[in-house]
């Protein structure tokens, strides 16, 4: 088969990850830089172009798309879908799972628990202390919208603090979403790693002393987690419900359940990988092959 890891480089730990293991099953590998593609469109006939040459035929994508250029990404992604190449990442989900709000409001239709939520903007005629009380009162936690890898996400312990910080995200225009605090996750979350409508991996990520962020990219740290009956459900259906085969789910544990803060469409393998030993490059490489021989098959049928 010929796979294409859309990918700003192969250096890159998780498309290296995924270069190796497509290559170890016998599979052609080329890292195209979305970025540096040219869509070219005209009638019955998309194409793609890469600087100036026409992209080869290939029988797979794996996206990998940077938060940075999801637009353009999902752009090219759809290119490859009418082209009818499988897609490990579908357009659609990228787009919803990279949007807090419109991920939030996906899961609040189906029985996924989360910390209770809200969104507004500077010209909602609530007072700053009316949202506050809506989520239970301080201690709070404001998330920036288009925040990522715990940047632009703030506990506000007090009700002062919580106040005056939502005003002035109000009056500096920045879409931003209150939210209860968990105090009992107590800095940590669990990053769960579906493929395929499966949890192939799960790791516990606790904070840097002190933060209340257990990113990685904050310097937290990571080990295998074992989990109950109802986090590998709660944790298939968000990823589900966000239209993704390959997902890497966020939860916290708190005394009502899990419950679950983001699903991540490109989820880092570095992380994973290192803290449960398993092979994810290879369970995403197999996941392909099964998916681009069904595609194949569909298009026949049809
Ligand atoms: P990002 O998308 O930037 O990673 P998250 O919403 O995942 O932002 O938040 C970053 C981290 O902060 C989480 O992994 C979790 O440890 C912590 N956190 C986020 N929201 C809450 C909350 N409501 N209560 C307790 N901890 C939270
Ligand atoms: N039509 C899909 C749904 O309702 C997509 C919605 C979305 O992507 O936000 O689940």
């Amino acid at each position: 088969m010929k796979i294409a890891i859309l990918s700003r480089s192969s250096y890159i730990y998780s498309t290296s990850r995924l270069i190796e293991e497509a290559k170890n099953r016998g599979h052609k590998v080329v890292v195209v830089d979305p970025l540096k593609c040219n869509l070219v469109m005209e009638k019955n006939e998309p194409n793609i172009h890469v600087v100036k040459h026409k992209l080869e035929r290939v029988d797979a994508i794996i996206p990998r798309i940077g938060s940075s250029i999801t637009h353009y990404g999902s752009a090219v992604i759809r290119q490859f879908e009418m082209m009818n190449v499988f897609t490990a990442l579908n357009s659609n989900a990228l787009l919803r799972s990279r949007d807090k709000l419109r991920s939030m409001q996906l899961l609040s239709r189906e029985s996924i628990d989360f910390p209770k939520t809200f969104y507004t903007n500077m010209n909602s005629s609530l007072e700053a202390e009316e949202i506050l009380e809506f989520v239970g009162g301080a201690p709070i936690v404001v998330k920036v919208l288009e925040g990522t890898q715990g940047v632009g996400v703030m506990l506000l312990e007090t009700k002062m603090a919580a106040i005056s910080v939502i005003q002035a995200m109000h009056s500096l225009h920045a879409k931003i979403m209150v939210q209860e605090y968990i105090k009992e996750a107590g800095g940590k979350d669990l990053r769960v790693l579906i493929v395929n409508n499966k949890v192939v991996g799960a790791m516990v990520r606790e904070g840097k002393d002190g933060d209340f962020r257990s990113n990685l990219h904050r310097g937290g740290t990571a080990t295998q987690a074992k989990l109950s009956k109802e986090e590998r459900f709660v944790a298939l259906q968000a990823c589900k419900a966000m239209g993704l085969q390959v997902a890497g789910v966020d939860l916290i544990r708190s005394d009502r359940g899990p419950l679950v803060l983001e699903v991540n469409s490109s989820p880092g393998l570095e992380g994973i990988e290192a803290a449960t030993g398993v092979n994810i490059a290879e369970s995403i490489i197999k996941f392909v092959e099964h998916g681009a021989k069904n595609q194949s098959k569909t298009k026949i049928n049809r």
